[in-house]
């Protein structure tokens, strides 16, 4: 973890530096894909963007997916048209599903915990404490085109509604893709805390960096103000 790639990456003032190596904390990885992560996170790996510029064994570097110039590893994690709708959006679902369960284990909505790719959230979870919405278009008066997060909880003991939204950008799009968030779902806010039982509503995007290197500083914070400490921090 001491590569200078990395540590040059966990220093922003935007990172939270105990979040984003908490990770290797909890213990829960194979030596060798622990090895693996830490070597993607260093960017030593052998794209053909490598083999290319670092070994320059002549390697013509064109991506074997979408058979476009550059495949570098950035361009693999979040810029390949080819994998958009079927690797990226499948991770971006178990991210999601995870912080979902942790939402219904929380509000007791769900008994157990099961293994996240397993997990499979149901549309609508409700009972006396809280309302839990999992990927629905939430009908409202006014038309707003921003209308469906991936996820909606009404915590009823405080009346108050979260909209959640996850997003995995680029390493160096954390701040921009918090605050698109928020703005994209403001308006939605604002009809559920008119046409709900509600006090407030409030927008907490959940930005996970691609390459996990960084957490954002506001990352905590979201995990507690979504689910308390249970997500994150989990051995602390
Ligand atoms: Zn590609």
């Amino acid at each position: 973890m001491a590569d200078s790639t990395t540590r040059v990456a966990l220093s922003g003032p935007d990172v939270d530096q105990i979040a984003s190596v908490s990770w290797l904390q909890f213990g829960d990885l194979f030596g060798e894909t622990e090895g693996f992560v830490c070597a993607i996170m260093d960017e030593v790996i052998k794209t053909r963007n490598y083999r290319k510029h670092i070994m320059k064994d002549g390697t013509l570097d064109i991506c074997r997916a979408c058979h476009r110039p550059g495949e570098s590893l950035r361009h693999i994690v979040s810029g390949c048209s080819h994998l958009a709708n079927g690797e990226y959006l499948h991770r971006h679902n178990q991210v999601a599903r995870i912080v979902h369960q942790q939402l219904a284990l929380r509000f007791g909505l769900i008994d157990f915990e099961m293994p996240y790719y397993r997990y499979d959230p149901a549309s609508v979870l409700e009972n006396s404490s809280a309302l839990l919405y999992w990927d629905r278009t939430i009908i409202t008066d006014r038309y707003i085109t921003a209308n469906r997060p991936d996820i909606v909880l009404v915590d009823r003991s405080v009346r108050r509604a979260i909209i959640v939204d996850i997003t995995i950008p680029h390493d160096d799009n954390l701040v921009k893709a918090e605050k698109e968030k928020v703005s994209k779902y403001l308006d939605l806010a604002h009809e559920i805390t008119a046409m709900w039982n509600v006090e407030s509503t409030v927008v907490v995007p959940i930005v996970v960096s691609v390459f996990s290197r960084k957490a954002s500083t506001n990352i905590s914070r979201s995990f507690r103000l979504v689910v308390g400490s249970r997500v994150g921090y989990r051995r602390q």
